[in-house]
């Protein structure tokens, strides 16, 4: 196809603002879904993107578009929203000229809708802001034409207004694509680059690559290179998405589809890497690739210890299609054999656990997620913290904590809850606009452990529903931290160790020491139940002795039911850990760590 007549595009937009539906009508119009095989949501096609309703890996589909009598060929590639998969977003964004500005005609401009626009004005896209739900009841398409053009330097009249439900406007705005988005631009006789920008693992083909071609052109059989690894492998199959697979004969200058070279696991094949020639290497890679970096660290343990080596082959399998996920084995004395596993941010951390859970059939218990700390020691030498247990017990001289750029969108009146709310976490303002007089963006430094957890929530619930949140990592700061440990008759349950802003240690100590209290049984001897910073105690609980005679309950007389109350202590005896000489049920660690 010649590149005159390509258009990549992508759709960017907050969360829920319609990406996926827009995609679903663009897909109908075009003759690319047929009528009776279109479902909702047509490109999420990972089970747990359909059930949440949330777009998780990118996807690109090629629709033929007619304008006038000229055959056109419309790249479209529908984007993840969530800040944890921004990385990915950027890849996307990379493989374009233009991109759709999607915004709620009911909602107005979020936190994500200006988080994407400055990652496309920073990729030069050409920008087509459009409106979509205009069919809602609750739409105010001039009040928020008026706030677009606004923001990004247009006129009010230069928003499209779509619904990507009823499909109104859509076609328009595919021929707006064609009329303002660039051609691509790329030298077809120089070595082949070609970005990755997707790369997924399928059970049969293995991993399938997704590819925007820059310069040059790749054909099937010859063979290509990596160029951050230098890794070389044939190309068995190359083609389109439209919507399923379809092999081609090559794709040339500004051609988007998909490689498939046989490799068996995404790492081989990675976001953001260029791929070349391996008999006509190029010389320069595209830029932008980047290690995905892993900022939330949890301990994943099988409920049942006997299910460890299947949590090991779940994770092997999981990372195959993953190239963030990061794992090493641990052993926990209270949780016994797991794995310490790295995430991009607490999306990802559910996601992975609800795919362990549900794909392999695994009961999983996790440890309280933390960010990654460096800690300096008084002797120069630094340490990576990414399990408080870990922490050094030495001469600490100071800890560093990620700290990202949070940007907040909400109503004018909120803003002295949103202000009590971040100092609470320890953000400091760093700036302030009105959109419009009724609505404000804020924007904050905050430490990553403040926001990753339960932030969004706290935030929802003070302003109604109505702010929204984005934020990207903005490097480190040394800050006041502690460990806390939780100790069981003086032995420390490794599990709960935590490490937490000095001004917070205490209400994390009363919060579970209260917690254990509520949940260990009474033993045969009392327990104490501390909370210590170092060999300094600033909590404590303690659990009663009783004599605890199950038998005693049956007055004698009934031989099969004392035999079948016995047997039922076993039974629970089993799955009793043991912390020193603590008898703690097992769903006492579950209950203690599962967030409420
Ligand atoms: P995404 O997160 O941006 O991909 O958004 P989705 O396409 O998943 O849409 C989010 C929700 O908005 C879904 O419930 C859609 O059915 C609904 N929706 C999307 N577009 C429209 C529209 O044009 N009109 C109306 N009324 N609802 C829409
Ligand atoms: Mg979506």
């Amino acid at each position: 196809t010649p590149a005159e007549v390509i258009r990549n595009f992508c759709i960017i937009a907050h969360i829920d603002h319609g990406k996926s539906t827009l995609a679903d009508r663009m897909l109908q119009i075009t003759g690319v879904v047929e009528q009776r095989q279109m479902r909702a949501q047509y490109l999420d096609r990972m089970d747990i993107e359909r059930e949440r309703g949330i777009t998780i890996k990118s996807q690109a589909v090629r629709m033929p578009w007619d304008v006038g009598t000229t055959a056109h060929v419309l790249n479209m590639i529908d984007t993840p929203g969530h800040v944890d998969f921004t990385y990915e977003v950027s890849r996307s964004l990379a493989a374009c000229e233009g991109a759709v500005l999607l915004v709620d005609a009911a909602q107005g401009i979020e936190a994500q809708t200006l988080a994407n626009l400055y990652l496309a004005m920073e990729n030069d896209l050409t920008i087509i802001p459009v409106l979509n739900k205009i069919d809602l009841p609750a739409a105010q398409p001039e009040k928020y034409a008026e706030e677009l053009a606004g923001l990004i330097g247009c006129e009010p009249e230069d928003v499209m207004r779509v619904s990507g439900k009823t499909g109104e406007g859509v076609e328009e705005l595919l021929d707006r694509i064609v009329a303002e988005v660039p051609a691509p631009v790329g030298e077809a006789a120089a070595p082949a680059r070609a970005m990755i920008f997707d790369s997924v693992y399928d059970t049969y083909r293995g991993v399938v690559t997704y590819v925007r071609v820059v310069d040059g052109s790749l054909s099937p059989r010859e063979k290509i290179s990596m160029m951050s690894t230098k890794a070389t492998h044939e190309l068995l199959e190359i083609g389109v998405i439209s919507p399923e697979p379809v092999p081609s004969q090559g794709l040339g200058v500004g051609e988007v589809g998909y490689l498939i070279t046989g490799v068996k696991d995404v790492r081989q094949s990675r976001v953001g890497d260029t791929v070349t020639g391996a008999g006509r290497m190029a010389e320069q890679a595209l830029g932008g690739y980047k290690d995905p970096r892993p900022m939330v660290f949890s301990g994943l343990y099988p409920i049942d210890g006997s299910d460890y080596p299947i949590l090991r082959d779940a994770l092997d399998k999981l990372k195959l299609n993953d190239a963030a996920l990061v794992y090493e084995p641990e052993t926990s004395a209270a949780l016994g054999f797991g794995f310490r596993v790295g995430f991009l941010g607490m999306l990802h951390l559910e996601i992975v656990r609800e795919r362990l859970e549900r794909e392999f059939d695994l009961d999983l218990i996790s440890t309280l997620p933390n960010v990654v700390y460096q800690v300096q020691l008084d002797d120069g030498t630094e340490v990576e913290v990414t399990n408080p247990s870990e922490f050094p017990g030495g001469k600490v001289a100071s800890i560093t904590e990620p700290v990202v750029r949070a940007t907040i969108l909400a109503p004018s009146e909120f803003i002295g809850s949103i202000m009590e709310l971040c100092q609470s976490r320890r953000g400091t303002l760093k700036g302030m606009d009105y959109l419009s007089p009724e609505r404000v963006e804020m924007r904050y430094t905050l430490p990553l452990a403040e926001i990753v957890f339960d932030f969004f929530d706290a935030l929802k619930s003070r302003t109604k529903g109505y702010a929204s949140l984005d934020y990207e990592n903005d490097g480190e700061q040394v800050a006041d931290l502690v460990k806390v440990d939780i100790l069981l008759q003086g032995d420390t349950v490794d599990a709960f160790s935590s490490i937490v802003h000095r001004d917070k240690a205490y209400a994390y100590g009363v919060m579970m020491a209260g917690k254990l209290k509520d949940l260990i049984p009474r033993q045969q001897f009392e327990v104490p139940i501390q909370a210590a910073i170092g060999s300094r105690v600033i909590a404590r609980e303690t659990i009663r002795a009783i004599r605890k005679d199950v038998l005693a309950k049956c007055y004698g007389g009934d031989i099969s039911r004392k035999r079948k109350l016995l047997e039922k202590q076993k039974e629970g005896k089993k799955r009793m850990k043991m912390v020193g000489s603590v008898e703690v049920p097992q769903e006492a660690f579950i209950a203690a760590l599962s967030q409420d």
